[in-house]
């Protein structure tokens, strides 16, 4: 059963909405004003608190933000929070 599921999901046109199915990797920018699109993830661990900005999360979690480009390189985090980045990001020295 689980390899008849496996074939069907790779068919063309398998996927009615668009978006979806594929790993739905084309989410917006979390922030309000923005419209670019998403290229990062900014994840909060509120029990360690700590803050991980790192590729664009295969799904959406609780406590998960996306961010474009721009908006993940400007993101900073509260007095005594760790901002963990464990990819570069726009490649300019902090
Ligand atoms: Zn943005």
């Amino acid at each position: 059963m689980g390899r008849d599921g496996r074939v069907a999901a790779r068919q063309p046109g398998a996927g009615a909405i668009r978006g979806y199915g594929v790993g739905m990797r084309s989410r917006p920018c979390c922030r309000i004003t923005c419209s670019r699109r998403a290229e990062f993830t900014l994840t909060f661990d509120y029990r360690d608190r700590m803050a991980a900005l790192g590729p664009l999360a295969f799904r959406a979690e609780p406590h998960s933000y996306d961010l474009c480009a721009f908006h993940a390189a400007r993101t900073s985090v509260p007095e005594g929070w760790t901002l963990v980045k464990p990819v570069p990001i726009g490649g300019a020295p902090a």
